[in-house]
């Protein structure tokens, strides 16, 4: 049996039609930069997720830079994060100058460890960044209290986190801003790169608007500078298709994240996902704990079955931030994940037989 870890394929056929007749009008229209699409688009989203405001952007990168450059963060200037996620989270700040400070994560969720952010505080911190990992949001009230009590912004990266819930409310409300991607391998994925920012304050909203199209108003006319951050109207035509289908696909992903968990429940050896009571996952992955990570990972793909590591080195330990200082040893819940988790295929169309392929092959292989 063969099983990848995504098959977009499979999401895609039965949408097919209505894909394509979207696609169609963005043609005949000849509308291909922002205008009508987008903003419907954003408007949908917007009410989706649950924000006042949400504008579409090039991609999730994107929607942390200039969710950062709206807050005029500044070479020097400190931002608290995680190095525990996709390279972007920190690659972001530090193209804008500003200087990664990274907390260890909780060894259970694998997001922030909010009991580890006062401590780096300094009079040079300006915000918090935050993960929501694998679908899952972070323990998000402590940090949004640490932040008011300290004066400091919140940006949340929600790149993998579209829907999912802390407490009822969605990723990319609670904070200044919002930032989400729509990389194809995202919960929502688009036809290529895209992303979006969300927020509830007028103002930030109208600074991201001018942000995204170079810093300009009116046309021509620069208070800022700012960048091409666009989204492209096929795009959003794409993703206003596939957003009528999302709670669907968390359902079946959520379904199958509990196959998993009821399966791998007698083994002592293999750590399930830990979701928090307040948390709704969308599981945008399914990543277990295993001692012998190396191991189970190359027996997988020798059963042809999908899988991978996010992520094998923690962003503390990347080649391009030994400027910043630290060291192995550091981070050490971070590391320790780096090594020992691997995310299995979770996506909503796969059949009972391909996962009870993985469980078995999986609990051959951790034996
Ligand atoms: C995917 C991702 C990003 C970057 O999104 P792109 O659309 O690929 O630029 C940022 N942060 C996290 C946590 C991600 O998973």
């Amino acid at each position: 049996m063969n099983v990848p870890l995504l098959d977009l394929k499979a999401q895609f056929i039965p949408i097919k039609n209505e894909m394509m007749a979207a696609v169609e009008n963005v043609f005949d229209s000849q509308y291909f930069i922002l205008g009508p699409t987008v903003n419907n688009f954003e408007k949908e989203t917007a009410e989706y997720i649950g924000a006042k405001f949400a504008l579409g952007v090039s991609s999730g990168t994107d929607a942390l830079i200039i969710a950062l450059m709206a807050l005029d963060i500044k070479p020097g200037d400190e931002i608290i994060t995680t190095p525990y996620s996709f390279f972007a989270t920190a690659g972001s700040i530090a193209r804008l100058g500003a200087i990664p400070v990274f907390v260890d994560i909780d060894p259970e969720t694998y997001n922030i460890d909010v009991s580890k952010i006062e401590e780096v505080i300094t009079e040079k911190t300006k915000a918090i960044v935050p993960v929501h990992l694998y679908g899952q949001c972070v323990d998000i009230d402590p940090i949004i209290t640490i932040a008011e009590k300290n004066n400091l912004f919140v940006v949340e990266d929600a790149a993998q986190a579209i829907g999912s819930k802390n407490k009822n409310r969605c990723a990319g409300t609670f904070g200044d801003f919002g930032c989400f991607s729509f990389f194809p391998s995202k919960n929502l994925g688009g036809a290529g790169d895209g992303g979006l920012v969300t927020t509830n304050d007028e103002k930030l909203y109208e600074k991201l608007v001018k942000l995204r199209n170079h810093g300009s108003h009116p046309k021509y006319y620069h208070p800022m500078i700012g960048g091409n951050f666009r989204l492209d109207a096929l795009q959003a035509a794409v993703l206003s298709i596939k957003l009528k289908h999302l709670n669907k696909w968390h359902e079946g992903r959520r379904k199958n994240a509990g196959f998993y968990d009821s399966a791998f429940s007698a083994s002592q050896q293999i750590v399930t996902p830990i979701i928090l009571p307040e948390n709704y996952s969308i599981y945008n992955q399914y990543v277990i704990r295993v001692p012998n990570r190396d191991e189970v990972f190359s027996k997988l793909k020798n059963a042809n079955i999908g899988c991978d590591i996010y992520y094998p080195v923690p962003l503390h330990l990347q080649e391009c931030f030994d400027y910043l200082g630290y060291k192995k040893g550091d981070l050490p819940n971070s590391e320790n994940a780096a090594n020992e988790t691997i995310a299995l295929p979770i996506y909503p169309e796969l059949t009972d037989e391909q996962k009870q392929y993985v469980v078995d092959t999986v609990v051959k292989a951790v034996k």
